[in-house]
């Protein structure tokens, strides 16, 4: 049943130092109610046994306390496990864990579903449910842990869902991981990754952290990006490259540019050639990704030697880049395949 009070989930850090003032609260209670949701995760007010009786049950009486309640999950061969995860309301939601030695990355979702539209991932062709709350998505992070039963080294804002669309929450999420009273990961692993909204990038560029920036381009030419991903066509390349640098200038970081190799779309010698002309002189490293395949998009990976063929001319260029290694090919582990499967 969906509870009428709201889910204190839904608050930011001030939010929360708001919330305890107003009950007259010492500064200190802060961060013991922190530590509970987001270095614990507890699931009821109850728990919260350094509180006050008194305080526990206003809270009780003003907050719901939301979960994650796992719908299904999927272990790779590697090691990969997929989740799906239903929330207060049977909204469900993807979140992957990814070891790689003594490193546990965590891929979370920041919405339910997405209205970006890309027609090459499996959750860009159902739309946006809706956004997630600060600690839906914190609390992704914290099931994965306890599941893997490991530290969360890593956490990375590509899942399902535009992060820059839901920019306040997702900025709240990430300031909730990086706080030594949550899982505590370090600014600069944590890694928002947009599909390129500009005004979100602009206002990621001044933040004060030191959290990473991620684009996802997937190609250099405007009309072949219009076509991939025609939510952000309002964003010509011209502007994105200009905000990018812009970034790099401001923090001294370098955006890693996102690029998902699909055969026979963006391959070819000419996005080659393009995608050099849009890197040369700008701070960034290009990660490429051969696809995975989406039942239904058309979609296919080049082959091998191909994707070797792209990155060798980048690297001939003086252009930082990497091949991204394939995780969990043998589970739906591509943005939004489980959940797709799952609603089918
Ligand atoms: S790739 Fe990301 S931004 Fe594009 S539709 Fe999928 S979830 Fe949305």
């Amino acid at each position: 049943m969906i509870s009428a009070t709201p889910d204190i989930k839904a608050l930011d850090l001030p939010g929360i130092e708001s919330a305890l003032a107003a009950l007259g609260q010492p500064r200190f209670r802060v961060r013991q109610v922190v530590r509970w949701l987001y270095g614990r995760g507890v699931t009821g007010f109850d728990e919260m046994t350094d509180l006050p009786g008194v305080l526990r049950s206003q809270l009780a009486e003003r907050y719901a306390l939301g979960r994650l309640v796992l719908a299904a999950k999927e272990v790779s061969a590697d090691g990969t496990r997929k989740y799906l995860w239903e929330l207060a309301d049977k909204t469900t939601i993807e979140s992957v864990g990814i070891p790689a030695g003594d490193r546990l990355t965590v891929c979370f979702s920041t919405q339910a579903g997405c209205a970006m539209g890309c027609t090459f991932c499996a959750t860009g062709q159902d739309g946006l449910t809706r956004s997630l709350l600060p600690g839906e998505m914190v609390d992704q992070v914290l099931g994965v842990a306890a599941d893997m039963n490991s530290r969360v080294s890593n956490a990375v804002a590509m899942g399902q869902g535009e992060p820059f669309a839901n920019y306040d929450a997702t900025l709240a999420a990430l300031r909730f991981m990086n706080s030594p009273d949550g899982p505590e990961i370090g600014a600069r692993h944590l890694t928002v990754s947009t599909c390129g909204l500009l005004p979100g990038i602009r206002r990621f560029s001044a933040e004060p952290e030191q959290f990473t920036l991620a684009v996802s381009l997937h190609s250099a030419i405007q009309s072949t990006r219009d076509k991939l991903m025609p939510g952000v066509a309002r964003y010509p390349l011209d502007q994105l490259r200009e905000a990018l640098a812009a970034y790099g200038v401001r923090t001294g970081r370098r955006p890693t540019l996102e690029f998902a190799l699909v055969a026979g779309t963006n391959d070819s010698d000419v996005e080659l050639k393009a995608l050099i002309a849009f890197c040369r002189g700008m701070l960034c490293h290009v990660n490429l990704i051969p696809v995975n395949p989406v039942a239904g998009s058309g979609a296919h990976r080049p082959d091998d030697a191909r994707v070797r063929a792209f990155a060798l001319g980048l690297t001939s260029a003086g252009i930082e880049c990497s091949i991204r290694t394939e995780r969990g090919v043998d589970i739906s582990a591509a943005c939004g395949q489980l959940r797709q499967r799952h609603l089918s």
